[in-house]
């Protein structure tokens, strides 16, 4: 890559976050550059159907969502590489983002790199994802109507995906590798007055089966020893969420699980540097809501060069 120009803002991430900073940013006719290192439209565009973004009565598939805000922010001048962000520099009043492709020399930045669920590392879990194995009940619980599901965890995402899911599957698994929840008790005592729900205490996952869809987990009780199998059609991952913000430790504040601190304007500590989406501290960890947040980054951006005039 040549010299950088200065761009107004540049946006690390092409998910729901970074795209919907890109409309607005763009569409405030600030020269903005988003670098996504995979695919352009985030977690999003790896789920088959998406039912909970309004706007879409019929739902839509995950794919044509993440394709509809790249066009819609591309119409506006939104320009986009793909690359990889290593870092971000202060250099006086501007910001140099590191990346695969060379630095970018910015007056603001916009974070928006997502989080990613804690993955089991077990086999047939990569295989079977979109196919059975999901990291979202709220996103996926419905289509598991009458049917026996699974999940893994004993915190309270886990609890509270596990009461989700009873609400539409016929049984819910909840596999913990522990003898007691992590969860907080309110949580606990709805999970153990719902009939529906059983627990399975001690228990790891050792693998995922199935032909074209999950069919049954491979589990192992760690005190004892026995291996069993159990029937599911579904399996809930839920051990976790691992924010990819190694990079942009002791630039940015995180909290404890290494994701963006900012206040409700998505404002971090860094005057000029705005976060947004599943990689902020709090954040409900849905496409809509990271979609507003990445409106809310571009607005207070506007805001901050405004005022920087
Ligand atoms: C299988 C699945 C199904 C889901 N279903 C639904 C659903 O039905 N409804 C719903 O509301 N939500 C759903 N979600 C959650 C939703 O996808 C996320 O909440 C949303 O995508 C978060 O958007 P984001 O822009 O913050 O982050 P992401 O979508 O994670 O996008 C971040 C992007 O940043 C890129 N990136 C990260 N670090 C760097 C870097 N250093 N340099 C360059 N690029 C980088 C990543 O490659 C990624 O593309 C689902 C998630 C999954 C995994």
């Amino acid at each position: 890559m040549t010299q950088s120009p200065v761009y107004d803002v540049v946006i690390i991430g092409g998910g729901p976050a970074g795209l919907t900073a890109g409309l607005y940013a763009s569409r405030g006719r600030f020269s903005t550059l988003l670098i996504e290192r995979g695919l352009f439209g985030g977690q999003i565009a790896t789920t088959e159907h998406v039912e909970n973004y309004p706007g879409f009565p019929n739902g839509i598939s995950g794919m044509e969502l993440g394709q509809f805000m790249m066009e819609q922010a591309e119409k506006f001048g939104l320009k986009t590489i793909s690359a990889e962000a290593s870092g971000i520099e202060l250099q006086g009043g501007l910001k140099i983002v590191k990346t695969s492709e060379g630095d970018l020399v910015a007056r603001t930045v916009i974070v928006a790199g997502g989080s990613q669920r804690q993955k089991m590392a077990v086999p047939g879990e990569e295989e079977f994802t979109g196919k059975g194995v999901s990291y979202c009940a709220t996103c996926d619980a419905a289509f598991f109507q009458d049917q026996a599901v699974a999940v893994v965890g004993g915190g309270d995402s886990a609890i509270s995906e596990a009461l989700h899911l009873a609400k539409f599957a016929s049984k819910v698994t909840l596999i913990h590798r522990r003898d007691e929840l992590r969860a907080t008790g309110i949580l606990q005592e709805r999970a153990f007055a719902e009939p529906r729900i059983q627990l399975l205490w001690d228990t790891t996952v050792e693998s995922v089966e199935g032909k074209k869809f999950v069919e049954k987990l491979r589990v192992n009780n760690v005190k004892t020893g026995t291996k069993s199998a159990i029937e599911v059609s579904g399996v809930f991952v839920s051990i976790g969420f691992r924010p990819d913000t190694d990079y942009l430790r002791g630039i940015l504040p995180l909290d404890s699980a290494g994701h963006i601190i900012t206040n409700e304007r998505m404002e971090t500590d860094i005057p000029g540097i705005m976060a947004a989406g599943d990689i902020r501290h709090n954040s409900a960890k849905q496409a809509i809501t990271a979609a507003g947040d990445g409106a809310t980054a571009a607005l207070s951006v506007e805001r901050f060069l405004t005022e920087s005039r």
